[in-house]
This record gives structure tokens, C-alpha cells and sequence, in this order.
């Protein structure tokens, strides 16, 4: 620790920032086990195609709750969990678990519903990526256009090419492939028409910006733009009705939001399933 190490680092470091370090080596030592220790558990979030009004399915949302931090939101550990690359077995055993989950829906009668699964850069860097998302379909029997991987502008940052191609494969097995919080990062157009993604997922900020007259532009034009690129459009963090009206205007395709409803545990989903189709 910088502490032991003498007076002048001490200093340079400073507390706060010591302090930091601290959380960051307990929050990694922590998730070591989480696995092997039961703590993590998905909640799914429902979302809805405008289309037909129908549930689509659901995005699946990891939680920790450790018996050392409590209840630690993913903002806290996704980021150590992908540094120290504890993210491949944690990530593998969300694709697992919410596939399982879907699959099971399924099976009670819910046949069309689908999955949507965040994938951090460090787990499609890895060698035998498309091969554990294929294995993990073929163990749970799950179809693969029933799945969705969500990814986000930070692959730009990494070989471009190697997760381009690795992506193309899977899309070109059925999978839906999002942009996850779209218009927050720094791709430009042109990297856009390159990526074989199928929907663009538009980021909560420009959906909190139809409450302003003037920010609505914003979202109808991405909704535009992604349609003009025979995309689907789905939109995050739908809060308000006047949001959900605007949307269904301007023809997103897809909504998720509090204004639907929060993440579900997955033991609830089927009751909020029930109670939502009567
Ligand atoms: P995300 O993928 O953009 O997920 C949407 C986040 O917004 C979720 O936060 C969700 O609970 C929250 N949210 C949904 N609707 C609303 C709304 O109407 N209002 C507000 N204020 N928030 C809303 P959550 O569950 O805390 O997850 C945060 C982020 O952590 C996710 O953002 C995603 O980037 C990451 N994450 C979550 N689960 C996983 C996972 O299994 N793997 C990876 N790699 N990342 C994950
Ligand atoms: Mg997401
Ligand atoms: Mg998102
Ligand atoms: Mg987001």
C-alpha cells in the first residue's frame, strides 16, 4: 500500500485518492467469489414493442448482494469486474442464467419473448467468445433470434476488426445485436455503417430531452437516422407518458423505462407477466 511505502507518496496519492484504491482492492477481492458464493442474481426489465404493444421481452440487469458491501449497483463493480477481467466468468454466467430464464418463459406458453443481454468489450476480446455464446444457446435450447447482445461504443477503442467480424458471425446466426446507450459516445456515422449491429438503443439523456420543446429534435432524428439505416430503434429510461407519446409518434420501435415498470427479480416476472396480459 502507498501508505507503507513513505511519507513523500503518502502525499502524492493523498487520502481521498488512497481511499479509493482501498474500495476499488475490496470491491476486487469481493467479487472473486461471487460466483462459487451465490451472491449475484439478474432482475429483468420489461420491454415493449410499440408496434403491437406486446412485452418483446425483457433486458436482463445483474445484482450483488455481498454479504461484506450489502447491495453493490452494477455502476460500482462492472468497471473493476472488466479491469480485472473477472468480468469473462461473471459475464458467461449472465448469458447463462438469462437464457435459462427466457428459455423457461417460453416453455410456460410466453413462446415470443425475448432476451437482451449486456456484454462488456473484455469478454468480446476474448478467443472463444462466439463459441460460448453458441454453447450456451445449444445448452439452454434457446433459439438464437430470441437473443439479444447489447455492446456499447467502447469496442471503437479495441480491435475494431477482430470484434466487427466476431459480431457479423453471430448477427448472421439470428442474433439481434444493440448499440447500448447510444449518442453518449464518440462513434462517428461512418464507423456506424460499418458495425453489424440491428438496433440502435438511444441513451436515457436524449429521453429525458423530449420534456424540452427544444431537445426533441434529438430523439426523433436518431429514431430517423436509425430507421434510414434499416435499424430497429429501441428507447431506454421512458419515465413519463409524454415521453412514451412522443415515441410512439415518431415510430420508435421499442421502449424501456420506470414508466413500464423497473427491473423484476426473476421470480416476480411471470406475476408482472400475468397481471400485464390479464
Ligand atoms: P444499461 O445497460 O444502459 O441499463 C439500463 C440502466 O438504466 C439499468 O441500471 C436500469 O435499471 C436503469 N433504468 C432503466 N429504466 C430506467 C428509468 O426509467 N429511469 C432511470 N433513472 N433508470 C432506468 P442498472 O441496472 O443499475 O445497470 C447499470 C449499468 O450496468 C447498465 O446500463 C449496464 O451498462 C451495466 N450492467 C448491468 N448488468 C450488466 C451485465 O450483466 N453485464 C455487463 N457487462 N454490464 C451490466
Ligand atoms: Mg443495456
Ligand atoms: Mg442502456
Ligand atoms: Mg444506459
Amino acid at each position: 500500500k502507498a501508505k507503507e511505502t513513505g511519507k513523500g507518496t503518502f502525499v502524492i496519492f493523498g487520502e481521498a485518492l488512497q481511499q479509493h484504491f482501498d474500495e476499488r482492492m475490496i470491491i476486487e477481492n469481493q467479487l472473486r467469489n461471487v460466483i462459487a458464493n451465490d451472491e449475484l442474481s439478474l432482475h429483468y426489465q420489461p420491454l415493449i414493442d410499440l408496434g403491437t404493444g406486446e412485452n418483446w421481452g425483457f433486458e436482463a440487469l445483474i445484482r450483488w448482494n455481498s454479504p461484506v458491501l450489502g447491495f453493490v449497483s452494477p455502476l460500482s463493480f462492472i468497471k473493476i469486474a472488466e479491469d480485472s477481467r473477472l468480468i469473462v466468468p461473471i459475464g458467461e454466467w449472465v448469458l447463462r442464467e438469462s437464457c435459462g430464464f427466457i428459455k423457461g418463459l417460453q416453455e410456460q406458453g410466453y413462446k415470443n419473448y425475448h432476451i437482451s443481454v449486456n456484454i462488456s468489450v473484455v469478454q468480446l476480446m476474448m478467443d472463444d467468445f462466439t463459441d460460448m455464446v453458441l454453447k450456451i444457446l445449444r445448452d439452454t435450447g434457446l433459439s438464437p433470434q430470441y437473443l439479444e447482445l447489447e455492446i456499447t461504443e467502447s469496442i471503437f477503442m479495441e480491435s475494431f476488426e477482430e470484434i466487427s467480424k466476431k459480431l457479423e458471425f453471430l448477427k448472421h446466426k439470428g442474433i439481434g445485436i444493440a448499440l447500448d446507450d447510444f449518442g453518449t459516445g464518440y462513434s462517428s456515422l461512418s464507423y456506424l455503417t460499418q458495425l453489424p449491429i440491428t438496433t440502435l438503443k438511444i441513451d436515457k439523456s436524449f429521453i429525458d430531452g423530449i420534456d424540452a420543446a427544444d431537445n426533441r429534435s434529438l430523439a426523433s432524428s436518431i429514431i430517423t437516422m436509425g430507421h434510414d439505416m434499416g435499424l430497429y430503434v429501441t428507447a431506454e429510461g421512458v419515465e413519463t407518458a409524454e415521453q412514451l407519446a412522443f415515441l410512439e409518434r415518431t415510430k420508435c420501435d421499442k421502449i424501456q423505462g420506470y414508466f413500464i415498470s423497473r427491473p423484476i427479480p426473476g421470480h416476480e416476472v411471470v406475476d408482472w407477466v400475468k397481471e400485464r396480459v390479464g
